[in-house]
């Protein structure tokens, strides 16, 4: 067992979660359980409690307990990458269900949504929900789920969980957040009054863009959790047993890594806003953003993630990209490596993100070497 118990602080949780000693061999970082499938005692019983990998694995026990841990839920699901993730939370509501979803969710829940959920019955309305007066309107008394994500991707707008989910509760709706960017170390969506948080565990719970992955953590573990984990289970879109223990490492040095990603991000974000040819920086840690003051309040930093928009064309933007040394021209976020990417570019035909938008990844590289190099970069 785990030394959680005498846990009192975020920290110390994250740096013991998932670890051993093991029962085998007290080894203090667990064996990785590579068995599909697991002996039955002489009577049928299970006595470890596994049968086969898919319904069920030590390694993703283990992770699935630390995440529930840390984002203070009663049950938590993983899977193969966040998107299966998101993926479970819609398949597990029917057909002609009501769904309230941000105008600017991420490209690939929008996506998912519009060629993969509406032609199975499910209801999408895309809202503002930054604007509480529209979410308002839009939760209906037929709407069964309202998706939030805060900080945004790419545009870091920032959404009012707490008052967002008493509108959703109000009208009897599932209220679920998207909690990747942010992480349980700077947002606990279940304490603000979120019934479901996700989770691309891809991201800053890895940490080290080494490892695809998605997770749900559910506030309780009945309800639509129960169809969450049916879907898990029966569906099988499950993570490896190296993928868990991947995430699981990642997840020890995420306090850390978090409180290192805001440093840098508030300088680089910071510089930015006096750098000539750079027309707008996105990151709720400047006093200027319009959501600074709802992130201040649920948020306990502002994370790693930043946008700008570059003076000029999309062709001005793009050859930024093209000129930085430190940073890499790349998609994905959340890893030590600070990663630059032309958002508009990769997003596909949903897409509203201005042309001469630049999304940053702010990795944990001396802040002065990446202010060097934008520097350099933006004509
Ligand atoms: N949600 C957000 C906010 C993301 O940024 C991403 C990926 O970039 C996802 C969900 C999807 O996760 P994955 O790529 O692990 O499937």
């Amino acid at each position: 067992m785990s030394k959680e118990q005498g846990a009192r602080h975020f920290e110390t949780l994250a740096a013991h979660a998932a670890l051993g000693p093991d029962a085998s061999f007290g080894a203090a970082v667990p064996p990785i359980v590579l068995s599909t499938t697991f002996e039955h005692a002489p009577d049928g019983s299970l006595p470890h409690g596994y049968i086969y990998t898919r319904t069920g694995n030590p390694n993703r026990n283990a992770l699935e307990a630390a995440l529930a841990t840390l984002e203070g839920g009663a049950a938590c699901a993983t899977f193969g990458s966040g998107q299966a993730a998101v993926m479970s939370v819609f398949q597990a509501l029917a057909p002609g269900d009501h769904v309230v979803a941000p105008l600017d969710v991420y490209h690939g829940v929008h996506t998912l949504l519009k060629d993969i959920f509406e032609r199975w019955g499910l209801v999408v309305s895309f809202v503002d929900l930054t604007d509480l007066k529209a979410a308002d309107a839009a939760i209906t008394s037929k709407t069964k789920l309202v998706w939030a994500e805060s900080p945004s991707n790419p545009l870091l707008r920032i959404t009012d969980l707490k008052a967002l989910g008493e509108l959703a509760h109000r009208k009897k709706a599932i209220f679920a957040v998207d909690n990747t960017w942010a992480t349980p170390a700077l947002q606990r969506p279940l304490s603000l009054g979120a019934d479901l948080v996700m989770h691309s565990t891809t991201k800053y719970l890895g940490g080290h863009s080494d490892v695809l992955g998605g997770a749900i953590v559910a506030r309780e573990a009945d309800g639509i959790f129960a169809r969450i984990r049916t879907v898990q289970q029966v569906g099988g879109a499950v993570p490896s047993p190296f993928d868990c223990w991947l995430v699981a490492r990642g997840i020890r040095s995420l306090p850390s890594r978090m409180r290192t990603h805001c440093e840098n991000a508030t300088r680089v974000a910071e510089f930015l806003t006096t750098r000539k040819g750079v027309k707008a920086v996105h990151f709720p840690g400047l006093p200027g953003h319009p959501g600074h003051a709802v992130a201040k309040q649920q948020m306990s930093g502002f994370g790693g993630m930043l946008s700008i928009e570059i003076d000029g064309d999309a062709a001005r933007a793009q050859r930024v990209t093209a000129r930085v040394k430190v940073f890499l021209q790349a998609t994905s976020l959340g890893g030590t490596e600070s990663l630059i990417e032309h958002r508009r570019s990769v997003e596909g035909p949903y897409s509203t993100t201005p042309e001469t938008l630049l999304r940053l990844s702010i990795g944990l590289e001396h802040p002065d070497d990446l202010i060097a190099d934008l520097d350099q970069a933006i004509e």
